[in-house]
């Protein structure tokens, strides 16, 4: 495994970081125990950097990892809080579930502009504040815009940035590829660590991943690439795009059959919540007698932001 310096956070990452996403109730909602099991032959392997968000529900299974390890990875978490009063108790909540002292990277979940920061501007300060009380090394955000990233070299107290990256751009909801790359390289010139998501596009690039992952490794303006795993030949294949290395075809077999899609259950009441949750105006309701969310997955990028917005429990990603 490879690793890098995350920017000015002098934090040292593996290059393939864990998108712990997958493992939760979001999406392959495996056993606390199967999602440590695989936390931790990730670790074994060298990944030592894991991505996860309050929004996720799965600190319990980070919890279990880095209880049975003693493990340090480099772990990220997120919160959508925009003041103070909800960064702390965001901060509280991973630092009490995680049972971590000090949080490495804390993020401010989805931010599309310097206007959005801005509207965060009580729990960038706050989170910032907690930095230098030692309770967070790094502040940063995630983000699926190009005027996200360009905004974060304007706040000093970022340091880090998780963006939203694949050769065919899909999912970036204001521009192209070569823009955000663009956007980027200003970031990496500004010191800040950057990790990006999706280079898969959700799964609508999974059908040439080797492409996606030497396009993703090739540029030098990437610190590490996040990528969601929920099964050891995930992991494994994975790990040999990452290598450059041609996966086992067995492995490559078992996968195949098996690639994400996003059901929305019959019990949907039809509340429309999911719909304004989506980034990606994937969803809608349709139905005369009796409305109900539909996806399309043209357009779905499986972040699984829906998911978490709905009460009822009825948007799986499988
Ligand atoms: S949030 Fe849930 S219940 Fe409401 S429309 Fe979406 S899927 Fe249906
Ligand atoms: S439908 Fe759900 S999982 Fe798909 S892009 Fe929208 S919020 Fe994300």
């Amino acid at each position: 495994m490879d690793f890098c310096v995350l920017g000015k956070t002098g934090m040292l990452v593996s290059r393939l970081c864990f998108g712990t996403l997958t493992l939760g109730p979001l999406q392959a909602n495996l056993p606390l125990e199967a999602g440590a099991e695989l936390l931790i032959e990730a670790l074994d392997k060298g990944i030592n950097f894991w991505d996860t968000a309050e929004l996720y529900r799965n600190y319990a299974c980070l919890r279990l990892a880095l209880k049975k390890t003693g493990a340090e990875p480099v772990i990220v978490t997120k919160t959508y809080a925009y003041d103070a009063k909800g960064a702390k108790a965001s901060l509280e909540k991973a630092r009490h579930e995680l049972d971590l002292d000090v949080i490495p990277v804390f993020m401010l979940h989805e931010q599309e502009s310097g206007l959005t920061l801005e509207g965060h501007r009580r729990a960038l300060e706050f989170l910032s504040e907690a930095r230098e009380r030692g309770y967070i090394k790094a502040v940063g955000i995630s983000c699926h815009t190009i005027a996200a990233v360009r905004a974060a070299i304007h706040f000093p107290e970022l340091s880090v940035i998780h963006p939203l990256i694949n050769y065919g751009g899909i999912g970036i909801k204001d521009g192209t590829a070569a823009e955000m790359i663009g956007a980027i390289r200003g970031a990496h010139e500004h010191g800040l660590g950057i990790y990006a998501m999706k280079i898969l596009g959700g799964g609508h690039l999974s059908g040439a991943p080797e492409k996606a992952f030497k396009f993703a490794l090739n540029l030098d303006c990437l610190h590490a690439i996040a990528v969601g795993m929920a099964s050891r030949d995930e992991l494994n294949v994975n790990l040999c795009y990452m290598q450059g290395l041609k996966p086992p075809a067995q492995a490559i077999k078992r996968l195949a059959g098996k690639k994400r899609r996003l059901k929305v259950e019959t019990w949907c009441i039809g509340c429309g919540k999911c719909v304004a949750a989506c980034p990606q105006r994937a969803l809608a309701l349709r139905g005369r007698a009796k409305k109900s969310a539909f996806v399309d997955m043209e357009r779905c990028v499986l972040c699984g932001y829906c998911g978490a917005a709905c009460d009822e429990m009825c948007i799986k990603v499988f």
